[in-house]
């Protein structure tokens, strides 16, 4: 009986995913009718599906048959998934007229289906981006229902998923699309609240910077609010909770990867070399995004001295400044939070990085760090922005896991793991007398963090990655993790006990 009813549900709801599908290839007159009907049948039919698996809960999360399945793991259903994710991304990017998307004149197809929508919320016809977040907004509510489903009793989950699904139906879709309706005459900004330098890389982008300084009060209060959480809100709420108050809570990413990913949150790999790996790849990313904006920057103070604030020098002199204040903090007051490798890697790219900015900074030449911040900025867009972040960060789930963009490449998650690393009160506490070894935890962490090694020692978890789902404290079945807010003081407790490993405990 169970088995026709899932049954049931898929079929309405492929029926549905076909009904908005078949718009590729046509275009219907009633418009409004084909796309209520379709996400209705989706809708239906997804809640129809979860209520079958999770409506009757027995006691614990139900993971089973999570191996055996194909889809979540890397079976054929898993590949055709993460094919048809793949080639939906890179359609959307860089070939959206297959959507229908026609930039001189009316759109058609799948694109044109939401037109209704995109009139009624913002006054304009849809693009392929209104396609897009609809969708977007729309998976994230409705895998939010199954999370919820799937973890109740759990109440940090139940809130946390609220969350993510409150911030990216106000305040990443309908609130910067009624806004655009309410100011059609004001440029373009991102006017998503929750979207920040560095995740938003182009928030001090010349035109970016321009389109916020001319876009009135609004722009004004958008250009501030991002500066001051930037600089002053982010690292105070990091410091208190962890980079969970984003990634966790927040993020829209991460809210992608905790609701419609969470059934392949197993896939991520646990080895330590791609730890390894991930610690370079992060924060090569992050070195990435900070050049360029500087370079970006740059170019803004010298081709609109009239709007800013600073003059090129003294911009440079604060830049240089600010390394080199930051350096120093990181290299002598918190040299213990950081491995050797990472602190020499450090002095280096800062030395470079600075000892450039002042040949080429005060020298007056346009280009600075010796590049040009267009062509630059046009290739982190294409590989950081779009590549990684869509086509292998959502696209790639069925193969690598839900986080890869955040633990890769997104480098809001590294400075903020790099403030959680150095000065948070954010740790998962263990009680390792409790611990089974059952590997439940490691299994489920998304971020592939080897959690059951830190409880089989009593070791706190104090990891720039960890990202504080808190999904390991939820399947431990002896409650040995916990995650906390406490004081600094001992919060990396490192135990002398080997891990059959030559890694360096305290990492
Ligand atoms: S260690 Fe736990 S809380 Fe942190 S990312 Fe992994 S599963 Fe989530
Ligand atoms: S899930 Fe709990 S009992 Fe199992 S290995 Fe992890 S900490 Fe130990």
């Amino acid at each position: 009986m169970a088995t026709i009813k899932k049954q049931s549900g898929i079929g309405i709801g492929f029926l549905g995913l076909i009904l908005l599908s078949t718009v590729l290839f046509t275009t219907y007159e009633n418009k409004i009718l084909w796309l209520s009907l379709s996400f209705l049948l989706m809708t239906l039919g997804g809640l129809f599906y979860f209520q079958t698996i999770y409506g009757k809960p027995l006691p614990g999360i139900k993971n089973d048959g999570v191996w055996f399945s194909s889809l979540s793991s890397r079976g054929l259903s898993g590949w055709i998934l993460g094919m048809g994710l793949t080639a939906f991304y890179i359609a959307i990017y860089w070939f959206p007229e297959i959507l229908g998307f026609n930039s001189e004149d009316k759109s058609s197809g799948l694109v044109a289906l939401f037109d209704p929508l995109s009139y009624f919320l913002n006054g304009q016809a849809a693009s392929q981006w209104f396609l897009y977040g609809t969708l977007y907004t729309f998976a994230i509510l409705l895998f939010g229902v199954k999370f919820i489903w799937k973890y109740w009793g759990n109440r940090y989950q139940l809130f946390r998923t609220l969350s993510v699904m409150f911030f990216q139906l106000c305040f990443a879709f309908l609130i910067p699309e009624i806004l655009a309706k309410l100011n059609p005459s004001t440029p373009y900004f991102a006017k998503d609240l929750k979207n920040m330098w560095p995740l938003n890389y182009y928030f001090l982008d010349e035109w970016h910077l321009t389109n916020m300084i001319t876009g009135g009060n609004l722009g004004l209060f958008f250009l501030l609010f991002g500066l001051g959480m930037i600089f002053i809100g982010s690292p105070i709420l990091t410091y208190f909770f962890g980079k969970r108050w984003y990634c966790s809570w927040v993020c829209g990413c991460g809210a992608l990867a905790e609701t419609a990913g969470d059934p392949f949150r197993q896939l991520s790999s646990k080895k330590l070399s791609v730890w390894k790996f991930e610690r370079w790849m992060i924060h090569v990313v992050l070195v990435f995004v900070t050049v360029t904006t500087i370079a970006a920057l740059w170019s803004f103070i010298t081709q609109n001295p009239e709007m800013s604030l600073l003059t090129r020098e003294q911009f440079i002199g604060g830049v240089v400044l600010f390394l080199f204040v930051l350096m120093t903090i990181l290299f002598f007051w918190k040299k213990n939070g950081l491995e050797k490798d990472a602190k020499y890697t450090l002095v280096s790219l800062g030395s470079i990085l600075i000892l450039s900015l002042c040949i080429q900074g005060f020298s007056g030449q346009n280009n600075i760090l010796f590049l040009n911040s267009y062509s630059f900025q046009k290739w982190y867009g294409f590989g950081v922005g779009a590549a990684f972040s869509g086509v292998l960060g959502v696209g790639f789930y069925p193969f690598l896991g839900s986080r890869v963009w955040c633990r890769f490449g997104c480098p809001m998650a590294a400075i903020l793991g790099l403030q959680q690393r150095l000065f948070s009160k954010f740790r998962i506490s263990t009680n390792g007398g409790q611990c089974i070894s059952c590997g439940n935890c490691s299994a489920y962490c998304e971020m592939g963090i080897d959690v059951r090694a830190y409880a089989q020692r009593g070791e706190n978890i104090v990891r720039s990655s960890c990202v504080g789902c808190g999904i390991c404290s939820a399947v431990c079945p002896r409650g040995v993790l916990k995650l906390e807010n406490d004081r600094l003081k001992n919060r990396i407790n490192p135990t002398i006990y080997p891990l059959g490993n030559a890694m360096e405990v305290n990492s």
